[in-house]
This record gives structure tokens, C-alpha cells and sequence, in this order.
């Protein structure tokens, strides 16, 4: 005999992505939890920049705000602490979390985010989300077309160096590491970009960067790649198919947010290297309407 559900649809990530899923679900009456973690990837960041109408707003405000336009829709039930498992079973979906708990649903939504793994140089870390970050649409428009630094990863630190020329004078600080040939070279040159081979010291400062070979300079700005995976191994546990991206692993998802694996959607940072408030806002809104969608024409 099969029973009904604890919920319609679980979601695994309470953050952009999650609550604008949760929110589209909630408004067509559905009983939903949101298990969240609390461990936004932009935790460290003082202003998110480039949503519209909240643009230089903490992004710590924005979940919050979230969090409570979810609370007015008395189907929500909202769970703070980690997911462990989820698996299918007969009523759909079984998912454990928090001190023991266990709670079943026909859908799930994953929108646990990603990890960034940050090149390992001292001071780097600290400032993360301040006056290092990785993505110049967020953050460049505030170095006001200073000095900035790209600090190279790998090959793709390339792109990222002449697309910040865009933003300012940028010192290309490629540790030898960045393979760049003599049309890479010649088209650097062009955009104004400066090479410098040296392996980046340390951080200090706001931005101080000094090279091993003890050359010193104050940025506006410094830049760097980092390299992502899931924040969860639970989209391999149901079995999604994963991509393997130039910045790292991502879930794979159709235009509506579907996973490999039935029923099982996915939303925000986790489906996508292209990383942002308003993408997972979007791509969170596309899988909550996708999600009822399935529920009310299930296959
Ligand atoms: C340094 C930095 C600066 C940025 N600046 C900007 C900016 O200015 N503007 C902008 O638009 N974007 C910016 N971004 C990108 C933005 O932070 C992300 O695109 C956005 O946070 C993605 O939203 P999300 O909901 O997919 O994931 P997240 O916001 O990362 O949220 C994932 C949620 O899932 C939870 N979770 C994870 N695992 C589990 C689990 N097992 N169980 C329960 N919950 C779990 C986490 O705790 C978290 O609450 C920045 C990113 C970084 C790294």
C-alpha cells in the first residue's frame, strides 16, 4: 500500500534559487519544506550587485527578505539544518536531515549550491567576497577603472584577464602557470594588460599583493578563478547526471530544470557555472513552475 507524501515537494537549499522555487510552489497551494543549511555562497560578501531593484544590497537582507515573503504561505514548512540523504522510494522521495529526521515528498527540487575551492595563497582567503572576488559583473564596477589584478589559476584566467580590461588597468599575474602565446600575448598588449610571471606571495592590506620576487603594488581590485563543486554529494546520490565545466562540476539540467532523474529538479549555482543572484532567482522561478507542473501532468 503506498501513502500519501509528508509533502508535496522537498527542497534541498533555502537560498535565491530555493525560495523563488519554494515561492512559485507555495502560491499554487502546495505543502512544501525547505531545508536549508544557512551557507549562502556570497556569505562573505558586504553588497550584491547587479539584481535589479536590490543592487548594492546585502545579500544576507535578501535571503532574510525571502525567507519571510515564503512565511506569509501557510503550506510552507521551513527546516534550518543540513540534508544528508535523499533517495526514491514508493511515495517518491525520501530525504533524511538534521538530527535524524526523515521526510517524504512525490518532487524534489536541489538547490544546494556549489563550493568554491580558492587558490591556496596567504590573505586570499580572508578577503574573499570583498576586495578579492571572481566575477567582474558583481564586483568591477566598484575598482572605478583603478589598477586591478588577475591572479591566474589556468588556462581559463585568460578570458578573465581581457574581459576586466574592460574595468580597469589590469596587472595579469600569471605565476607561470597560464599558457599564453604570441597571439594571446599580442592581443593582452593590446587590451592594455600587463604580464607578470612571478608566483603572487602574499595578500595583505585591502589589496597588497607582493609577488616572490618581492615586487609590491595596491590594487583596486583582485580577481581569480576558482574551481566549484556541488556543496552536497546528494545530487549523486539520486544519480544526476553531472557535466564537468571549464570551472567544475555542475548538475545537468533540461530549459525547465529537470534532472537526469525523474522527478528530481534542479535549481540555481548547482546547474550552472554562470553564477548570480537574478540566474538563480530565474532558474529557481522555471523549476518551481516546472516541479507543479510535473505534479499536476505527471507522466
Ligand atoms: C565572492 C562572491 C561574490 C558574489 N557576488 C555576487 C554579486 O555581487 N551579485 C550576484 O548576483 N551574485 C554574486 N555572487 C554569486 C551568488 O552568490 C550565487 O550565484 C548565488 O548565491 C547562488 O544562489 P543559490 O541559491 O544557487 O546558492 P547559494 O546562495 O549558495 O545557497 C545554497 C543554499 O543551500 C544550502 N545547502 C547546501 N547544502 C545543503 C544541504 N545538504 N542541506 C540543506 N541545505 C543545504 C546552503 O547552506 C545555502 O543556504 C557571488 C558569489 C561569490 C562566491
Amino acid at each position: 500500500m503506498t501513502h500519501t507524501p509528508d509533502h508535496d515537494v522537498i527542497i534541498i537549499g533555502g537560498s535565491y534559487a530555493g525560495s523563488a522555487a519554494a515561492l512559485q510552489l507555495l502560491r499554487a497551494h502546495r505543502r512544501v519544506l525547505v531545508i536549508d543549511a544557512g551557507q549562502r555562497r556570497n556569505d562573505t560578501v558586504p553588497k550584491s550587485h547587479g539584481f535589479i531593484t536590490q543592487d548594492g544590497r546585502d545579500p544576507a537582507d535578501l535571503a532574510r527578505a525571502a525567507r519571510r515573503d515564503l512565511e506569509a504561505y501557510p503550506t510552507l514548512t521551513w527546516a534550518d539544518g543540513a540534508a544528508t540523504t535523499a533517495r526514491a522510494d514508493a511515495q517518491g522521495f525520501v530525504v533524511t536531515y538534521g538530527d535524524g529526521k526523515s521526510a517524504t515528498a512525490a518532487r524534489l527540487i536541489l538547490a544546494t549550491g556549489v563550493r568554491d575551492t580558492l587558490p591556496e595563497i596567504a590573505g586570499l582567503a580572508e578577503r574573499w567576497g570583498d576586495s578579492v572576488a571572481a566575477c567582474p559583473y558583481c564586483h568591477g564596477y566598484e575598482c572605478a577603472k583603478g589598477a586591478i589584478a588577475v591572479i591566474g589559476t589556468g588556462p581559463e584566467s585568460l578570458h578573465q584577464a581581457q574581459l576586466l580590461s574592460e574595468w580597469g588597468q589590469v596587472d595579469f599575474l600569471t605565476q607561470g602557470i597560464v599558457p599564453l602565446d604570441k597571439a594571446a600575448q599580442d592581443d593582452l598588449s593590446a587590451r592594455g594588460v600587463t604580464i607578470m610571471e612571478a608566483p603572487v606571495h602574499e595578500i595583505s592590506g585591502r589589496a597588497t599583493i607582493r609577488l616572490a620576487d618581492d615586487t609590491t603594488r595596491d590594487y583596486a581590485g583582485i580577481f581569480t578563478a576558482t574551481r566549484i563543486q556541488p556543496a552536497t554529494d546528494i545530487a549523486a546520490q539520486l544519480g544526476c547526471e553531472m557535466e564537468e565545466t571549464a570551472m567544475g562540476t555542475t548538475v545537468v539540467a533540461n530549459a525547465m530544470q529537470a534532472t537526469s532523474v525523474d522527478g528530481v529538479f534542479v535549481c540555481g549555482d548547482l546547474a550552472t557555472p554562470m553564477a548570480s543572484v537574478s540566474n538563480a532567482v530565474g532558474k529557481g522561478t522555471i523549476a518551481g513552475v516546472a516541479t507543479h507542473q510535473s505534479l499536476v501532468f505527471p507522466s
